[in-house]
């Protein structure tokens, strides 16, 4: 364990120098710490779950509300006179999102879901492979998309779905690279696998593993995807608004595609309209999920039946862009922008760092880090790993922290950087100590269901 630099400065009242003086005075220096002001946090509250559901700003409900006076005043109107038009809303917030991405703003385009996301751009690019029925050569081998063990789940469902609806079979061709430890994926096995099988058609990983919160190498997956023949695309849910990306050039030629959603370090609302990036020099493709919203703005009105896609990301758009559900990202990124994503991930990385470093300190031995200590391995949260992680996180919720439980034993906590305080790092890990020496989760019964 390495406490150096560890409360020098701020009287620290024992002997590792960690207190909540200490803790302070590490808000005092942070530079994003006046961000958090423009943050509905629950009161009293020490909110740790950014990374499933990000917290309402007063900018992002600006532009929500923004846009019902627009409906109210100009109805119909809105889609060409409401400033900016809704017409090209999910473009426009493209350009918005498409610098926390690393791409060019017509390769993003906020659409859909994130989940519906998966299927048309996983759909599209099986279809320009051979062994599918649309593709180049349909009597070759089917192709293989290779995700890993650790994945959320609905990326399976849907590229499972993707292979049914092309009468291949899901259990034949999505082949999962799986996990040495139960917690992380090393890229190593990832190349392995695609030196070992030549019927790889596409790549399809997390950026940031969302239960152990491990950050994957973007780039070297990317370049191994490519090196051999396969197209590469990301999960990017767990990363996006928290870690920068460079998906336009990544690994030298660049991301094929990517998904992400915006309620979670975007903290744009729940369900709010998710994102997704095809590079350039896939634009023109044939959407596999094809609806009038994703054809060529310049004739969209024509309602012509020849559907034209755009020359851009933004043919994989499907219906008519859900104004209510976009609005609120035009103000929540305002101030992802404004800070900064190199700052927002340096603030992000000190907290973590923090947080691992108490945990180290203060809580005993059942507790372990699942996340990579790594700077480069890690992304915005940290699963606390404890045998009890079930009952300890239902107490820290009855002590108004909210974290959240992932099966078996992970208590996720995310100081999202935007809105976190070191003191609530700080207030979290003393609440986890006490709880633990009182053996206060004993109380709780054994594991049950809901959302967390
Ligand atoms: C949160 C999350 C999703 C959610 O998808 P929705 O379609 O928005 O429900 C998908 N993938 C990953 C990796 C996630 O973390």
């Amino acid at each position: 364990m390495n406490h150096t630099d560890a409360g020098d400065d701020a009287g620290g009242s024992d002997g590792a120098g960690y207190s909540l003086a200490d803790a302070r005075a590490r808000d005092e220096a942070d530079t994003l710490a006046d961000y958090r002001a423009h943050f509905s946090v629950p009161d009293g509250e020490r909110y740790m779950d950014g990374n499933s559901l990000g917290l309402a700003s007063d900018t992002a409900l600006a532009t929500l509300e923004r846009v019902v006076d627009e409906w109210k005043d100009l109805a119909i109107r809105g889609w060409e006179a409401a400033d900016p038009d809704w017409f090209h809303y999910g473009e426009h917030l493209g350009d918005l999102l498409a610098p926390l991405v690393g791409a060019d703003g017509d390769e993003v385009v906020v659409a859909n879901s994130t989940t519906v996301n998966i299927h048309t751009l996983v759909g599209t690019f099986l279809d320009t492979l051979p062994g599918t029925p649309a593709g180049p050569d349909p009597s070759a081998d089917p192709p293989a998309v290779l995700v890993n063990d650790l994945d959320f789940p609905t990326d399976h469902y849907a590229i499972r779905a993707q292979f049914r609806q092309r009468g291949l079979d899901p259990d034949e061709q999505l082949v999962a690279v799986e996990s040495r430890d139960g917690r992380t994926i090393d890229e190593a096995d990832i190349e392995a696998m695609l030196a070992n099988r030549d019927d790889v058609g596409i790549v399809f990983m997390p950026s940031v593993l969302y239960r152990s919160g491990q950050l994957l190498d973007v780039g070297r997956i990317t370049e191994a995807a490519h090196d051999n023949g396969a197209l590469v695309g990301f999960d990017c849910a767990h990363s996006v608004g928290a870690v920068p990306h460079d998906l336009r050039d990544a690994g030298d030629s660049g991301v094929d595609f990517a998904v992400w959603c915006s309620y979670k370090y975007l903290n744009a609302g729940p369900g709010a309209t998710a994102g997704l990036y095809v590079h350039e020099r896939h634009h023109g493709a044939t959407p596999a999920l094809a609806g009038w919203w994703g054809n060529d703005k310049s004739t969209q009105f024509e309602m012509r039946h020849t559907y034209e896609p755009a020359a851009s990301a933004g043919a994989w758009q499907i219906g008519t862009v859900p104004m209510l559900s976009s609005a609120p990202i035009e103000g929540a990124t305002e101030l992802v922008r404004d800070a900064g994503i190199d700052a927002v991930r340096e603030k992000s990385l000190a907290l973590t760092d923090y947080l691992i470093d108490l945990v180290d300190e203060y809580l005993g031995d059942d507790f372990s880090v699942g996340t990579p200590r790594d700077h480069g391995r890690r992304g915005g949260h940290v699963a606390v790993e404890h045998p009890e992680a079930y009952r300890v996180s239902e107490a820290l919720r009855d002590r108004d922290v909210v974290v959240d439980f992932r099966p078996p034993n992970v208590v996720r906590i995310c100081p999202a950087p935007m809105y976190t305080r070191f003191e609530d790092v700080w207030q979290v890990v003393e609440t986890m100590r006490d709880i633990v020496e009182t053996d206060a989760h004993l109380d709780y019964d054994a594991r049950g269901g809901g959302v967390t």
